[in-house]
């Protein structure tokens, strides 16, 4: 149980638990554990959601994010611009195969990658660009993706958060190369572990990532390429299937509770950001404030739970000592003053109503 009156949220099931107890029954008794029919049926399943031609599932987000590189050549001594507002990980998987992740600063109004930031960040080593939809909204890709022709990039979207997003219409995942979905437990989509999956438009490219996640495996025991060993497995693909068929109207709620509370937070104290496209899904919903500690003590004390989304730029983490050094004051500011407030879809009004008043009521020093 959690302390709080209205907690954050929780990944554990609702009206699909009956489905996802089905689910995990009929993989126990089908004594098929790994890249099954419970896969396959997922990857079609997810992919005509997504409104992609193919999907592969694999073993995580990060993984996701990685092989689509790996598919694509890019490795030691490639370069990959990316934002230093999103969880680490992205970063990491360019580090994975062996690139290096260089930073270019956030439109601080948007919170995703600012193209002119990114048109600057452009060297000769550069291969890819890495925007990553946040929040659940997706990154400008009307502007990266003509930036990204011009210098023959190739364009990875980070969908980690934004499952069934689109970008002025377009389901994200499809606008460039590929799109990289994780479904770790508190995603809109969530497994009962760790998962993720990767949507293309390309034929060719999907049958390489299903070698790449597999070992680099044609067929049995012949590996043509060294691929990484990532697959999404039997039992999560089963959970995903029993949860898939909500989540249409899950993100439908999600899109109500956050236009509840843009309403609700008109003469509050804190900055909302507006919405730039209507394909949002409120992974999160985020406010700013210069006094976000008191913030957040306040809200605790009524009971609200709250979470930063993120408290460290990616460039300044250790983990990144070694990599070259970042200029991204936009990035570094909105880490400072971004706060997540309760977001999910079985949030009621009421909930929604007795945050807002509690923001309302809260005074910045
Ligand atoms: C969750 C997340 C990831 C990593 O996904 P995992 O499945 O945890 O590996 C990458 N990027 C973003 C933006 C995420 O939110």
């Amino acid at each position: 149980m959690s302390r709080f009156r209205i907690p954050f949220g929780s990944p554990a099931p609702r009206e699909d638990a009956a489905a996802i107890r089905a689910a995990i029954e009929r993989v126990v008794s089908s004594g098929w554990y790994v890249l099954g029919p419970e896969v396959t049926a997922f990857e079609a399943e997810f992919a005509a959601a997504a409104g992609a031609a193919h999907a592969v599932g694999v073993g995580t987000g990060t993984d996701a994010i990685a092989l689509i590189l790996k598919g694509l050549g890019i490795g030691p001594g490639d370069e990959v611009i990316t934002t230093p507002l999103s969880a680490a990980y992205t970063a990491l998987a360019v580090m994975m195969v062996g690139a290096r992740p260089v930073f270019a600063d956030i439109d601080p109004a948007r919170h995703t990658l600012d193209a002119a930031a990114v048109a600057r960040a452009i060297t000769p080593r550069t291969r890819a660009l890495l925007p990553v939809h946040l929040y659940g909204q997706a990154a400008d890709m009307d502007a990266l993706m003509p930036l990204a022709a011009a210098h023959n990039l190739s364009v990875v979207e980070d969908a980690c958060q934004a499952h069934l997003a689109t970008a002025s219409g377009r389901p994200v995942g499809t606008i460039g190369i590929a799109g990289a979905f994780s479904f770790y437990p508190t995603k809109n989509l969530g497994a009962l572990g760790d998962g993720g999956a990767i949507v293309t438009n390309d034929e060719a490219f999907a049958a390489k990532l299903r070698r790449l996640r597999n070992g680099g495996q044609t067929n049995r025991y012949h590996h043509l390429e060294p691929g990484m060993n990532s697959r999404l497995d039997e039992m999560q693909a089963a959970i995903l299937r029993a949860r898939l068929p909500y989540l249409q109207a899950w993100t439908h709620a999600r899109r109500s509770r956050a236009a509840q509370y843009r309403a609700g937070l008109a003469g509050a104290a804190v900055h909302v950001p507006c919405e730039f496209d209507a394909g949002h899904v409120y992974h999160l919903f985020v406010v700013r404030t210069r006094s976000r500690a008191a913030l957040q003590e306040h809200l605790a004390n009524s009971g609200i739970e709250t979470l930063v989304h993120y408290p460290v730029p990616i460039p300044r983490q250790p983990a990144l000592a070694n990599q070259q050094p970042a200029d991204c004051p936009e990035g570094n500011r909105a880490c400072d003053e971004v706060v997540s407030l309760p977001m999910h879809p079985w949030l009621s009004a009421d909930d929604v109503q007795d945050v807002c008043a509690a923001v309302c009521a809260f005074h910045e020093e």
